[in-house]
């Protein structure tokens, strides 16, 4: 299968031409892809307001394309979920953050959690929680060190199985989190529906909470429920140390974004946790 997957690269000629042509090969790139591992994993740390220690890392994907380079996710993940191939990407993604994990555990680095991004697709289609505790067994990664990040989007769209997959999913021990919190159309009630452990706040509040009382108020309203709901709060997409010091008044107690840390390949997460945590 490798080498089939090798000989499609070769179909590329820059005289093919047309929309649909074009497509074609991007597809059979991405399925080569796929089948070869040809991505990456950056690794962005999340950290508590009050100190600054590390609490997490959320592991977000590139493609490293033959002619591109290293392709980010905004400009395939969309391209790979109508083609199908998302699920597979995420499964690539998921074993390779617990492998990752668990080698990082195993040199002394601080255990920490890795969250990875599921699409809906990979709840549609697959039996989720069979496959995490697949990869957790495989990669020996205990399960409290997984959190899976899906949106209120996934929530809604998928299929009637999904109260079963993330009750199976808790009782796995992984962590469940909803991405982009606030901007999907669903309803609160889900909350307590689902086991749900933590909340990520959008970057698109975070972002205006300095200037704009609206987005703070919504910021606010979000950190309260999260509290009296006993769920965990991280702001995303923080840039500025005055956003910082709003979420701190505010009460979230995690953030993640530029102000800390870009997103950083393997070695240079690994580099920062050894600086960062002192060791
Ligand atoms: P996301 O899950 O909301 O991930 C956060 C995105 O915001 C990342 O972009 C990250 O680099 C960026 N970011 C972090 N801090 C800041 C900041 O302070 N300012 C700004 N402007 N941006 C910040 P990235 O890596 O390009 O990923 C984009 C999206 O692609 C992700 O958004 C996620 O929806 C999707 N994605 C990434 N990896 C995967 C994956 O393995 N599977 C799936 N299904 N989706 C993925
Ligand atoms: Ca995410
Ligand atoms: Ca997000
Ligand atoms: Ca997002």
């Amino acid at each position: 299968a490798k080498s089939e997957g090798r000989s499609m690269v070769q179909f590329y000629t820059p005289m093919l031409e047309g929309r649909a042509t074009r497509m074609l090969m991007q597809e059979q790139m991405l399925r080569a892809a796929v089948e070869n591992g040809d991505f990456e994993l950056h690794y962005q740390p999340q950290t508590f307001t009050a100190n600054g220690q590390l609490a997490g890392f959320e592991a977000l994907v590139r493609w490293r394309h033959p002619h591109r380079g290293l392709v980010p996710p905004g400009e395939f993940i969309g391209f790979a979920e109508n083609r199908g191939l998302i699920a597979a990407v995420d499964r690539w993604v998921m074993r390779q953050a617990c492998i990752q994990a668990k080698a990082w555990q195993r040199e002394g680095l601080p255990a920490v959690p890795i969250a990875v991004n599921l699409s809906p697709q990979e709840f549609r289609e697959r039996d989720v929680a069979r496959e995490v505790a697949e990869v957790l067994h495989e990669t020996g990664l205990e399960a409290r060190y997984l959190h899976i990040e899906l949106t209120e989007t996934t929530l809604m769209q998928s299929s009637g199985q999904m109260p079963e997959t993330l009750k199976a999913l808790k009782a796995l021990g992984v962590g469940l989190a909803i991405d982009d919190f606030g901007t999907g159309y669903s309803s609160l009630a889900y909350l307590r529906r689902h086991p749900i452990d933590t909340l990520k706040i959008d970057r698109s509040f975070v972002t205006d909470i300095s200037h704009n009382p609206d987005a703070r108020a919504i910021v606010n309203a979000i950190i309260q429920m999260g509290r009296s709901l006993n769920l965990n709060i991280v702001a995303e997409g923080v840039e500025t140390a005055a956003q910082l010091a709003l979420l701190r008044q505010l009460g979230c107690a995690m953030m993640q974004g530029y102000l800390v840390s870009l997103p950083l390949p393997a070695e240079q997460a690994r580099a920062w946790m050894s600086q960062h945590c002192h060791l």
